[in-house]
Parts: structure tokens; C-alpha cells; sequence
């Protein structure tokens, strides 16, 4: 056995063991949560609704990244991903069925980016994507490699992937929070998914459903602002449920009318972590970035 085969053995073991016992620990779904679907694979449908060449070239990449295990060691994908017109304006209004990506200048927020998922029991039934380009234009944030990172990661939450490592080290996904800027930005690594990132979608997409809750139909309906959004407003995430201890990773819960409940990742700048690692952010005052 080679070393990398035997690393790999190793690891899916564990995993295996932890599953049983303690799924949260075992693995980084999302909670388990997935598209509901009646085929093994499925090609989610991702809005493109980027306002530069520079955000849509990093989709390209990040797709053809996710959509071939091969380059990272993985024999099968169950999520393939399209890119097709976006159906929906900055304010990223979810669409039925899709993923939704969006660029726009949020604001000093305090986020670099932005992932919800709405779940109906363990399905997903929408997603959104958000980068904020009051960071991603300032000397810091407006790094290739930053950008591709963030968006990698979240694009993937919306399949029901959740972080590999929280800790700022990195395990060479863009599941983790490695930092691309400053002494770093040049360096390539956390860029793109990993083998254990599909090793996970395989796990989570392990079997298959009685319904579909994913839109095979190449063209959707325009968004209508819906009460399961997430508005600009940072009070529609609803509860903080968890957050890194040092600050960086924080993820919000909202229980809507119709039963469905409203999931949110959120990306914290470095500066908005480090001021107090343990704060909702949300209620902090985040100075213009420079
Ligand atoms: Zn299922
Ligand atoms: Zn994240």
C-alpha cells in the first residue's frame, strides 16, 4: 500500500467508528443535511448572479474543481454543479431547488462570506452563497487566493458541507480557515477541496430519497423574497448556535412559520474575530476596512 492509500484507509476507519457513536464529531456535514434526490448523483444548479469577471472566473474554477473527485484523489462526486443565469439580485433571495451565488458591497458587516441553506426535516430545499466586497476590494481581502478560498467554501455549504478545521491551520481544503492574505496571499493551498471533502459529500449522499428537492429544469423562476430568506439584516439569521472559539466561524438558526428552518455559516473578517473572539458579532461596531 502506498502511504497516501493507507493515510486514506486510515481515515475513512475512523470515521466509520465515529460515525457510529458520535456522528458531530466524525465527520464535517452540515448536520447531515442534503438535497433530497432519487439518483445517486445530481447536478445542482448554481445562480449566477456575479457582478464581475473576476467573481465569475473563480465560479468556473471552483466548479470544475468540485465537479472532478479525480484531481483529489476521489473516484466519485455525488453533486455535480452547473452554472446557469441567476435568478435573484444582491440581496440573494433564495430560489427553489438552487443555489444562488451573489457578489456586492454588504457593507462593513464585518463577513467576508456568507453560506444559508433552508432545510425542510434533513433536506435541503435552497441555498444561498454571499461574498461582500467591502472586504474584497481592500488591499487585505483582494487576493486571488482569499477569494477562491471563500468562495470554494461557500459554495460548498450549500451541499451540505460544514468546516474541516476552524483553527486558522490548514489541511489544504477550502473547508478550512486558513488565512490567503498578507505574508500568505500568494500561497495557493486551502484553495480548492480535498479528499476528504469527498469522502464526506459520499458519506452524507450515501444513500438515496423518495423525493427531489433539487431543480433538474434548466430554467427557474425569478426569486421572490420569501420569509425564509436572509435579508441584509444580520437580526433575519435568528440565533447564534455556534461559533470558533477564536471568532472567525459562527453559525445562525432561524426557525420559520412554515416549519422550515433558515441555516447560516458566517465567514468573520480577521479583524471582527480577533477584537472579541467570543462575541456576537453581529452586535459589534466593525471599523471601514482599510
Ligand atoms: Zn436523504
Ligand atoms: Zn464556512
Amino acid at each position: 500500500m502506498s502511504a497516501p492509500t493507507i493515510r486514506r484507509t486510515a481515515l475513512a476507519a475512523a470515521a466509520t467508528l465515529l460515525v457510529a457513536s458520535t456522528p458531530a464529531f466524525a465527520t464535517h456535514s452540515w448536520g447531515g443535511y442534503h438535497w433530497g434526490r432519487t439518483t445517486k448523483q445530481f447536478t445542482l444548479q448554481l445562480g449566477n448572479n456575479l457582478t464581475t469577471v473576476d467573481w465569475r472566473n473563480h465560479l468556473l474554477a471552483i466548479v470544475s474543481d468540485w465537479n472532478s473527485p479525480d484531481l483529489f484523489g476521489a473516484t466519485f462526486t455525488p453533486v455535480l454543479t452547473a452554472i446557469v443565469g441567476g435568478k435573484t439580485t444582491s440581496s440573494c433571495s433564495m430560489v427553489a431547488g438552487t443555489t444562488q451565488v451573489c457578489n456586492a458591497r454588504y457593507g462593513t458587516t464585518g463577513w467576508l462570506g456568507l453560506a444559508s441553506i433552508n432545510i425542510s426535516g434533513a433536506h435541503i430545499t435552497r441555498g444561498t452563497a454571499k461574498m461582500n466586497d467591502t472586504y474584497f476590494t481592500t488591499t487585505t481581502y483582494n487576493t486571488v487566493n482569499e477569494k477562491r478560498h471563500v468562495m470554494c467554501q461557500e459554495v460548498a455549504h450549500t451541499f451540505g458541507l460544514a468546516h474541516q478545521s476552524e483553527t486558522g491551520a490548514s489541511l489544504n481544503t477550502c473547508m478550512d480557515y486558513f488565512s490567503n492574505t498578507g505574508a500568505n496571499a500568494t500561497k495557493t493551498i486551502s484553495t480548492r477541496p480535498n479528499y476528504h471533502d469527498f469522502e464526506e459529500l459520499n458519506m452524507v449522499y450515501g444513500h438515496v430519497d423518495g423525493t427531489t428537492t433539487y431543480t433538474a429544469a434548466a430554467a427557474t423562476a425569478a426569486a421572490t423574497p420569501s420569509e425564509v430568506d436572509i435579508t441584509d439584516d444580520p437580526q433575519s439569521w435568528g440565533q447564534l448556535v455556534r461559533q470558533s472559539a477564536n471568532g472567525r466561524s459562527s453559525e445562525y438558526e432561524r426557525n420559520n412559520r412554515d416549519g422550515s428552518v433558515t441555516l447560516t455559516h458566517v465567514y468573520w473578517t480577521v479583524e471582527t474575530a480577533a477584537r472579541c473572539p467570543g462575541c456576537d458579532h453581529r452586535y459589534e461596531h466593525h471599523d471601514k476596512p482599510d
